[in-house]
């Protein structure tokens, strides 16, 4: 059985989980704050803030901000699930656009779609693809775009437009035009769930790069605030001698980082840029060179330009004149071959709850028919070049099966 994407579990996580462990101390502490220190430098922020999931990050940051009932969020239609929820959570409106070719959201859709209740853009790095941050900051600095704005929180003022909040949960360690995801939107939201990239089991992390008047120390302060209960002081601060007494400044949410995430991290991080991105860029291009003498693959055409490096998350593959069930189908016999493969996405006006609020797929053709021909192969540390070569063996005769 080849899965899907497995973490990379090996003695050295091990043994930094057992440090932790046996140090005693198990929750947020010095290696939640020094894995925070060392994200920010590897990927050029000014703070980052470790929390126990990329979805509680980007809630977090609308909540920072002051969206709510009233105001709308653009994000594509084509996303995990999670981006919407959030701005459910607030009691904001999810304003869903359609994406292009490659799999991200459409510049061109995002300035139609504003209204003078648009808040918050939050495009998503598809598979590990940054979007195209030139276009979508000059959407928001767009001396019309700003004049439309109306804030409403005391940030809002501040910023005076809308805020680019990226949902970079697939993209850690791409680049765009020389620097990386985590330096190129106000706010980038990682995920460190079991299945992405570099993994701390579950996980997130907040990277601020806010334009000045902002100081990204200070929000990184009262985010640490927000995240841990509205309490003034956390739990290794308490510790320190008779410092017992704390105050809870505002209803604040639980969504830390424990410092036995954090070690995963800390060693998944030191080896990122060494061995995870070549050993998952080399598995997207074996999978180039074996499938690109089919007629009916069509390849992820965008992982690597002149100036812009995918992070190699997914390997969005598509096959040319299936439809939804051909796809399905497809997907039934590479199982029954013991090769795990997935759909990213289903996309979120697919899903019923969503459905429900009156949103449909037509109005998002693009995406619908991207995703109605997409089968995810499995990208991950272990995978052989002999597997590559069983996942290729079992896509290819699944489709002339199918294609027949
Ligand atoms: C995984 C994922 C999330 C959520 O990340 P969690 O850390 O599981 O909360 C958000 N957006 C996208 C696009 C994702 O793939």
């Amino acid at each position: 059985m080849i899965p899907f994407s497995p973490p990379r579990i090996d003695q050295r996580i091990i043994d930094e989980v057992t440090d932790t462990l046996r140090s005693g101390w198990i929750t947020t502490g010095p290696k939640t704050k020094r894995f925070e220190k060392e994200l920010s430098s590897y990927y050029g922020a000014s703070a980052s803030l470790c929390l126990n999931s990329a979805t509680a990050g980007l809630e977090l940051m609308l909540r920072w901000f002051g969206v709510g009932p009233g105001d709308e969020v653009i994000l594509p239609a084509y996303t995990y699930s999670a981006t919407a929820n959030v701005v459910m959570h607030c009691g904001a409106k999810p304003v869903f656009v359609d994406v292009r070719s490659d799999f991200n959201i459409d510049p061109e859709a995002i300035r139609r779609a504003i209204t003078p209740r648009t808040k918050v853009l939050m495009p998503v790095d598809f598979g590990g693809w940054p979007c195209d941050y030139d276009a979508l900051n000059a959407i928001v600095n767009d001396s019309s775009v700003k004049a439309q704005f109306i804030p409403s929180s005391e940030e809002q003022q501040k910023l005076g437009r809308i805020l680019l909040l990226s949902d970079a949960a697939h993209s850690l360690g791409a680049r765009y035009k020389g620097r990386l995801t985590g330096s190129l939107a106000d706010v980038s939201v990682f995920s460190f769930h079991a299945v992405k990239n570099l993994t701390t089991a579950e996980g997130g992390a907040i990277a601020l790069n806010f334009p000045a008047p902002f100081d990204n120390q200070s929000i990184y302060q009262q985010l640490c605030i927000k995240s841990l209960h509205g309490q003034n002081k956390d739990a290794l601060a308490k510790m320190q001698k008779g410092n017992w007494r704390y105050d809870i400044v505002e209803p604040g949410y639980k969504m830390n980082m424990t410092d036995i995430m954090a070690s995963i991290g800390l060693v998944e991080l030191s080896r990122y840029e060494s061995e995870t991105l070549p050993k998952r860029h080399h598995v997207c291009q074996r999978y180039t060179e074996l499938l690109k003498q089919y007629d009916w693959a069509i390849l992820p055409q965008q992982m690597l330009t002149n100036h812009t490096v995918s992070s190699f998350h997914l390997y969005p593959l598509r096959i040319h004149g299936v439809d939804e069930n051909g796809r399905d189908e497809i997907i039934r016999l590479i199982s029954e071959k013991d090769v795990s493969v997935n759909v990213h996405f289903i996309p979120v006006p697919m899903m019923s709850f969503y459905k429900n609020q009156g949103y449909s797929i037509t109005d998002y053709p693009t995406t619908y028919k991207l995703y109605a021909a997409e089968i995810s192969l499995p990208v991950y540390f272990d995978l052989t070049d002999a597997q590559i070569s069983t996942v290729v063996e079992a896509v290819v005769d699944s489709v002339k099966n199918v294609l027949k």
